[in-house]
């Protein structure tokens, strides 16, 4: 498989180039050049057959021959590590979480199966990578967990201090080994700046080879799709092809369901679950793109303005917004419409969601209302523990500490807090064992 940039201005690639680039070098994102197409046996053994055989038959066609069929079978054994059930709510929504990774949330998986390629890559390499990252929250930790102890790979995460959550920022800073926190003092925009500027400093890109772990590269998006196989193992109804919310932000998640439709998965429908930040929603309507400043909301990991994969979007539907708006809908939610969502899964079905879960519950019951006798499930994007004051807050309801999360407190953190400075980030990188 080659993967072209969506710009139209670069070369083509190979699975590993577009994996170690991440982005392309014309700024477009790398797209596959054809998507492969499931045959009727595979859906005839899916049920019951073992995740790892049922993502190998997926994801195999994508790497080619970059990566022999036993290390992939390894990679991606250890890629999905964690359950992801799909649990009723009402007569006609099941909740499908994604949760259940060592980050609690659905971003593990991605970053496990990059983090595995790019270890597999490094191999032949003669120098280290080193993976910068900005985060907001939830990609820090998923990527710091994904690349722990990964040889030939060290992870630096910049986070915005007290802005992420308490046990975001654990998750952040406790992991030592080749993963270096550093706490800026500053916003979430002046993290991503200084990260910018690393990847455009020749001097700093001669001492290092720096590559970046954000969510347009093809090694996190792509193994997203088995989240979709998945749920569909387990969806018991082979009259009805469910309608899928997901919760969106960068438009990755959703956008790998619909790799995973074309690919012949069958679903009815699917509904970009989105925040106040209405920029799919609005194009959807008026069938005009406008980017535009991002919101602060309950839901902040989809607090995002110009979501960078919706042009894969309009790809897998080659340009045919008609087509696009047969199979997506976009809806909308405010924080007010969020809170209540969640109270009414918590007091009427026993359900504690998180603000992200809560808003793809409303959007779907929305669109069945008007759209009876369809069925559908919802995403859950992350644990509510990780917003546990708002859930708490909100709900009145105590969210119960999982294990692992109480043993993650009590760990010792190290983080280096630094300035809003390219020249403090590069004085820190230079000064790091290549
Ligand atoms: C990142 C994230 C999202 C948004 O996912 P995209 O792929 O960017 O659309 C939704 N919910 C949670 C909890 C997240 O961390």
């Amino acid at each position: 498989m080659n993967y072209f940039s969506t710009s139209a201005n670069a070369p083509l690639v190979s699975f590993r180039e577009a994996c170690i680039k991440g982005q392309a070098p014309d700024r477009g994102l790398y797209f596959p050049q054809y998507i492969p197409q499931l045959p009727v046996s595979f859906f005839q053994n899916m049920p019951g057959q073992p995740v790892p055989e049922m993502a190998m038959q997926v994801m195999q066609p994508y790497i080619g021959d970059d990566i022999p069929e036993a290390e992939l079978y390894s990679i991606l054994n250890e890629t999905v590590n964690f359950t992801v059930p799909l649990l009723p709510i009402t007569a006609s929504i099941d909740v499908l979480e994604m949760f259940h990774g060592r980050t609690l949330a659905f971003k593990d998986l991605g970053a496990r199966f990059m983090s595995r390629c790019l270890g597999y890559f490094v191999k032949n390499m003669q120098r280290k990578i080193t993976v910068l990252v900005a985060t907001s929250g939830d990609t820090g930790g998923a990527v710091a967990d994904g690349f722990l102890g990964v040889d030939g790979v060290q992870v630096v995460i910049l986070f915005p201090s007290g802005k992420v959550s308490k046990v975001q920022e654990k998750q952040l800073t406790s992991m030592g080994e080749n993963v270096y926190a550093l706490e800026v003092e500053g916003s979430f925009d002046d993290c991503q700046q200084m990260v910018k500027s690393a990847f455009m400093d020749s001097q700093l890109n001669e001492h290092l080879f720096l590559t970046s772990a954000n969510s347009i590269n093809i090694a996190r998006w792509l193994p997203q799709q088995l989240f979709y196989f998945i749920a569909y193992q387990q969806w018991t109804d082979t009259e009805n092809a469910p309608v899928i919310a997901v919760p969106s932000g960068n438009f990755g998640n959703i956008c790998a369901g619909l790799l995973a439709m074309k690919s012949g998965l069958p679903v009815r429908h699917f509904i970009a679950a989105c925040n106040a930040n209405d920029t799919v929603p609005d194009f959807i309507a008026t069938e005009v793109y406008r980017a535009r400043q991002s919101q602060s909301t309950l839901s902040n990991a989809m607090d995002v303005g110009d979501p960078s994969n919706f042009i894969r979007i309009l790809k897998i539907f080659n340009g045919d917004i008609s087509a696009l708006k047969n199979k997506l809908s976009a809806i909308s939610i405010s924080d007010k419409e969020t809170a209540d969502a969640m109270k009414e899964l918590y007091q009427e079905y026993g359900y504690l969601a998180d603000p992200h879960g809560a808003v793809g519950y409303l959007a779907l019951k929305k669109y069945l209302m008007n759209n009876p006798g369809y069925k559908g499930l919802f995403a859950e994007t992350a644990h509510p523990v990780k917003f546990f004051d708002t859930v708490e807050q909100i709900t009145g309801a105590a969210v119960c500490m999982p294990a692992q999360v109480e043993e993650l407190m009590k760990r010792n953190s190290f983080s280096n807090k630094m300035k809003v400075s390219f020249e403090g980030l590069k004085d820190y990188l230079i000064s790091l064992p290549v």
